[in-house]
């Protein structure tokens, strides 16, 4: 499974290590579990769970 890349400076998604455009180091694209919205629904399953649990 191949990691998708962004160049920091170009904003360009690639797969390599180092944006062939800028020669600078990509970085690996956060995946959506980490994301705010995220964490959102996180609280909603926990509100859920106590509801069972009461
Ligand atoms: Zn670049």
């Amino acid at each position: 499974m191949k990691r998708i890349l962004k160049c920091p400076k170009c904003d360009s998604y690639t797969m390599e290590e180092e944006c062939s455009e800028c020669k600078v180091k990509t970085l690996a694209i956060i995946p959506a579990k980490y994301s705010p919205d995220d964490r959102m629904g996180k609280y909603r399953r926990m509100g859920k769970k106590e509801e069972k649990k009461d």
